[in-house]
């Protein structure tokens, strides 16, 4: 793939006048590639407002936004209506990614002209540290990914590192980058801590080289895997989106053989997977963002979240193999959906969490293990 450095080229960076003395502003301006045109503004609000609308993610990461964290820090991912949640949190300290996945959900709901960086991390953390400590008997497992890459902009702002050193000191909170890209010499100038969680969207090589423009390739994942998982950092495997390819089995059998052949397994936290999904919104803006793509000519059924599914016996087969093959080499490890229907978890998994925040009891086992 790319260096990430190749990403760090804008058009024009505005910043928040409210952080324009911030340390990290100045860190992340000399680190862009180029000299951009530079736009303070006094009101975010009306920035965002009063711009032309941006549908294509190429054009909206020629420009980028320096602002604080705004709205509630940390939320609870709203799942999706009528489906099993899996109690994960989510902050959004990046808005909007370059990589170029046909299949990507930030298309049906981003419409601002600009990527965001938040650059006020100190202010997340103290919200998340006053949560932990008011509710030390809550479990937190949270993620960075909900709006973009969790490791796109690690080069521009560092936060990899200072994650895993604030969230060490927590015996409650698991913090997960997710990402799709191989930008991880920052993760190795910090130790290891079993809470800290690298996950890697994977897919077989057919669904990346025909959806995802600029990710890294299935090897090269492999590879960022490998070095965590045997330099002693924890991982994850997020099969999601699951694409219905022909010869699915040889596919993703494959894959999954390649991937367990050389990583180190006892550092596997999880196995998240989803099958491909999208709103009505989101099939406009593939139609016009990426025409090539074959992803949405399936066959599909609406479901109670009003998103377009593959029909049920046909997710049921995708998720029973996954999880099959996945058992194989990682027989303790817990699998989980990602916006699933009851009657998807019971055919696939063989039954539902028994009560809500069952998941969140086997993540702290696995955290505390
Ligand atoms: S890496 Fe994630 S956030 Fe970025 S384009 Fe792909 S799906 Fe969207």
């Amino acid at each position: 793939m790319k260096q990430a450095e190749e990403f760090y080229n804008f058009d024009t960076v505005y910043i928040n006048n409210a952080m324009k003395d911030h340390q990290r502003v100045s860190r992340i301006l000399s680190r862009i590639r180029n000299t951009p045109q530079i736009v303070y503004v006094d009101d975010v609000n009306s920035l965002l407002s009063s711009q032309e609308i941006v549908h294509n993610p190429a054009d909206r990461s020629r420009r980028l936004l320096l602002t604080d964290i705004r709205g509630e820090i940390l939320r609870k991912c709203p799942c999706t209506h009528g489906h099993i949640p899996c109690n994960y949190y989510i902050i959004n300290i990046y808005v909007g990614c370059p990589l170029g996945c046909s299949y990507c959900i930030l298309q049906s709901y981003l419409s601002q002209p600009m990527n965001i960086i938040v650059v006020d991390i100190e202010n997340v953390f103290a919200e998340l540290d006053r949560t932990f400590r008011e509710n030390p008997d809550h479990f937190y497992r949270i993620g960075t990914c909900e709006s973009g890459d969790s490791l796109m902009y690690d080069g521009l702002t560092g936060y990899s590192t200072e994650c895993a050193d604030f969230i060490r000191r927590y015996d409650n909170a698991m913090l997960e980058f997710k990402t799709k890209t191989t930008y991880i010499e920052p993760i190795f100038s910090v130790e290891p801590t079993p809470n800290m969680v690298y996950g890697f969207s994977l897919n077989p090589d057919i669904v990346i080289e025909n959806e995802e423009l600029y990710t890294a390739r299935l090897d090269e994942r492999i590879d960022a895997l490998v070095r965590l998982s045997e330099a002693g950092y924890t991982i994850a495997l997020h099969f999601d989106p699951i694409v219905a390819v022909p010869d699915f089995e040889q596919h993703y059998g494959e894959c999954i053989k390649r991937i367990m052949k050389n990583i180190r397994r006892d550092k596997v936290a999880w196995v998240g997977m989803g099958t491909f999904r999208y709103p009505p919104e989101l099939k406009t803006m593939m139609d016009y963002n990426y025409p090539q793509s074959k992803l949405p000519s399936g066959e599909f059924i609406a479901c109670e979240d009003k998103k377009f599914r593959y029909l049920l016996p046909s997710r049921v087969r995708y998720y029973r193999f996954v999880r099959e093959t996945v058992s194989q080499y990682l027989p303790q490890v817990p699998i989980f959906m990602c916006m699933e229907s009851g009657e998807a978890w019971q055919r696939a998994l063989g039954g539902l969490p028994k009560k809500d925040g069952e998941l969140s009891v086997i993540f702290k086992r696995m955290h505390n293990s």
